[in-house]
């Protein structure tokens, strides 16, 4: 039987008495990019909060529907949101390592889920900076503070802690909109290569552009509401949807 890795049915998001998310049914497999698009405020960011439950820290946000993890239901109160986020990792719209040393953004986390080994948290920290293409810039300087490193090192470094964890799913929020074109350029491609590892990524992005270039699939939002899902080609090609058509010829967004 194959089985998605993320499967989510007829999910609703509510901040209070706002509707913010309609029924939306979507599902994300191994080494797949996703990219969720459509215009500012239409529920994407909404939506890729749902999948790791950041959501529930949300006061009177209200989260309904069905959300599968490997064929178990996350969306119960009983859900260990620690070790979902183990295997869920999210790199957000700004870069935001911890005030610690380069070397500790990474070995913290892992720490924290148990490993104390001197010589497989160095092993791990390096691995992961590769992964994440900066172990060249920053292998002289790891006990330098994170802050120190430019914008786009950091949400690299941010990538490398994330991805310390060994995680199947990497959700992404913009996490290029506060990048230059070369600093952009260097995360799609780090984006391309956890997906050929088999990690799922779902990246929430305004850009078409970067849809178009690092996604397999794609989910157009409009005011909350999930219009249209399917391979990027046919998307852009061939939308199905109107008002896909609409936004895609810049009527509006
Ligand atoms: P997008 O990611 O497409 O820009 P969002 O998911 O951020 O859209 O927002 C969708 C809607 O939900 C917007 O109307 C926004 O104002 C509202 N919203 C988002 N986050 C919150 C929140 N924490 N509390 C109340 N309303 C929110």
């Amino acid at each position: 039987m194959s089985e998605n890795l993320i499967k989510t049915t007829d999910v609703t998001v509510d901040y209070g008495k706002k509707r913010a998310l309609k029924e939306t049914s979507l599902y994300f497999n191994e080494g797949t990019v996703t990219a969720l698009i459509g215009p500012s405020g239409c529920g994407k960011s909404t939506f890729l909060r749902c999948i790791n439950l950041m959501n529930r820290e949300i006061p009177g946000c209200v989260i309904g529907g069905s959300i599968l993890y490997h064929g178990d239901e996350i969306n119960n109160s009983t859900y260990n949101t620690f070790q979902l986020r183990r295997h869920v990792g999210m790199v957000f719209q700004q870069p935001n390592p911890f005030r610690k040393s380069i070397y500790e953004n990474i070995a913290f986390a892992l720490r924290r889920h148990g490993m104390s080994n001197k010589d497989e948290l160095d092993q791990r920290v390096q691995e992961s900076l590769e992964a994440a293409a900066i172990w060249d810039e920053v292998k002289d300087k790891l006990n330098k503070s994170a802050y120190a490193l430019s914008g786009g090192q950091q949400q690299r470094l941010c990538i490398a802690r994330t991805l310390a964890l060994h995680p199947d799913v990497v959700l992404m929020d913009e996490p290029c909109s506060a990048l230059d074109p070369i600093a952009t350029f260097a995360i799609e491609d780090t984006i391309r290569d956890m997906s050929s590892k088999g990690i799922c990524v779902v990246i929430v992005t305004h850009n078409m552009e970067q849809a178009a270039r690092v996604s397999d699939r794609c989910a157009f939002f409009l005011l909350g509401e999930m219009v249209e899902f399917g391979p990027t080609s046919e998307l852009f090609n061939t939308p199905k949807d109107k008002r896909l058509e609409d936004y895609l010829t810049g009527r509006f967004g």
